[in-house]
């Protein structure tokens, strides 16, 4: 093109003020800000000079005929403006479907919240709160009361208290009862959870020194033994939750190592990381310690997350002696990683469910995703399969997808249990139009978003994780995909 033709195009760009003049009395932006509105037309009119100056529009592109007639150009720049405006105030976090079959996926939220603690945050939310207010007393309370007592008895401790996060509540208690000390931790538990969260760094930033014993592979409670020093302020164990170490290992159990801890006067923690309130292995998965076997095995602190295993709000839990967690509260740290108050509602109602136990259960959604039994897997994925096909075969598109199941496992997720699979049977979707990876990328990008997984050049939908009415929108999204190819 020709600097003249260039030129040319350039002076058919509306102005901001001639575009917002139209676009005024528009009803389709009867709910945009004008800032949004203004910021939007500068951005759409900024796109179409850097296309003419790069070639694009008066060659190829779709404002190729817009550019000769006003009225057209004005239109399809007004329909731009339009889509980028809304694009603009559309909230960025936006919920999800969840069809990998990761039950506690980091990425897309981990723990859902049961009915019970949406209908209390709302409660508490929308008005004033005995948060730190001691109602008979009249006078200041404390922001635990709301939760000390249940986990108290939920766990066997004689304290309890919460924070914002479990790295939180780990930083916490080893600033509170190590800080300027050392700190005595096994070689095979320094483990990274992911994202940054790795426990020898948070051990440094907490303030105290980390003294490494034993190797990978095998520690014994002589390695502890030797490495107490004067300067040995705390005894840690961390739960290695996301990973296993097999073959010739040794670790030390809680229960001596809190024997020698008594001996040595010094305070025992363990970071439970997933922090299960129940024995799931009565549901067919693996067994691990709860939280009140570690207490009863002479912990004198542990530290759990709230929306790992336990399903509720993400949260930090402290539960232990009554001094030790005295002494934790009394950290000024506690002020910036308090716990707010919609997350201390949403953990006091699930808390309140494990007072029944099969109650809990069938209530709190990550419990029952990772207890539904195979059957019901099955059910969910014939279900699947049969609507979807209904559907295709009803648009008459049943020839560009092979549907069927796979029976695949879902996993547990979250560095909750080692790499813990679940036996899961799941949709198989194989279109004949597309590639498996494209699907899963127009799923994904599909609003609302969908994501699944590849699995032999299919997509995968895993029912495990599938919330109520989800399926439908499944259905629907494939059969939208599948006919515009
Ligand atoms: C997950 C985990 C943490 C971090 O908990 P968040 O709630 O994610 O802050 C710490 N320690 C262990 C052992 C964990 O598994």
């Amino acid at each position: 093109m020709t600097n003249n033709n260039i030129q040319t195009l350039l002076r058919e760009i509306p102005g901001v003020d001639s575009l917002l003049e139209k676009i005024k009395n528009s009803p389709d932006f009867k709910n945009i800000p004008l800032s949004v509105v203004k910021s939007s037309i500068r951005e759409v009119l900024e796109r179409i000079r850097t296309s003419i100056l790069n070639g694009v529009i008066g060659e190829k592109e779709v404002y190729c005929d817009a550019i000769n007639d006003k009225v057209i150009l004005h239109e399809k720049i007004i329909q731009d403006v339009l889509i980028y405006a809304k694009e603009t105030i559309a909230p960025r976090l936006v919920p999800t479907i969840n069809a990998t079959g990761v039950v506690l996926h980091t990425n897309l939220g981990r723990s859902l919240l049961c009915q019970d603690a949406l209908e209390r945050i709302n409660q508490i939310a929308a008005g004033f709160s005995n948060l730190e207010f001691d109602i008979k007393k009249g006078k200041r309370g404390e922001r635990y009361s709301a939760i000390e007592q249940i986990l108290c008895e939920l766990t066997g401790a004689e304290s309890a208290m919460a924070v914002n996060n479990n790295a939180g509540a780990v930083f916490l208690c080893l600033n509170t009862l190590a800080r300027d000390c050392e700190v005595v931790v096994s070689r095979g538990e320094l483990v990274e959870i992911g994202g940054s969260f790795r426990i020898p760094d948070v051990m440094e930033k907490s303030g105290c020194k980390l003294k490494e014993v034993g190797t990978t592979n095998r520690t014994h409670l002589r390695d502890y033994e030797s490495a107490i020093i004067d300067k040995t302020a705390l005894l840690l164990k961390v739960h290695t939750s996301n990973y296993t170490i097999e073959g010739f290992t040794a670790s030390v159990p809680l229960t001596e190592l809190a024997l020698l801890g008594k001996k040595h006067n010094l305070p025992v923690m363990e970071d439970l990381g997933s922090g299960s309130l129940i024995d799931l292995s009565k549901y067919g998965l693996a067994r691990e310690p709860t939280v009140s076997d570690v207490v009863l095995s002479g912990a004198d602190v542990v530290t759990f997350s709230g929306d790992k295993l336990l399903g509720g709000p993400q949260a930090g839990l402290i539960v232990g002696r009554a001094d030790v967690i005295k002494r934790i509260k009394s950290n000024p740290l506690t002020r910036a990683l308090r716990i707010d108050k919609l997350t201390l509602a949403a953990l006091e109602a699930t808390l309140n469910l494990y007072r029944d136990e099969m109650q809990a259960i069938k209530k709190i959604p990550t419990l029952r995703m990772l207890t539904m039994p195979f059957d019901e897997t099955v059910e969910r994925a014939n279900k699947l399969i049969n609507d979807i096909n209904l559907k295709i075969e009803s648009m008459g598109i049943e020839d560009r997808v092979v549907v069927g199941y796979a029976d695949l496992s879902s996993r547990t997720g979250g560095g909750s249990y080692p790499e813990y699979s679940i036996p899961s049977r799941c949709v198989t979707i194989d279109p004949k139009s597309i590639s498996a990876s494209l699907l899963e990328k127009k799923m994904r990008l599909y609003k609302p978003s969908i994501i699944g997984r590849i699995d032999n050049n299919r997509f995968i939908v895993d029912p495990r994780t599938l919330q109520k009415g989800e399926d439908q929108i499944i259905c629907n999204a494939l059969a939208d995909i599948l006919n515009r190819e």
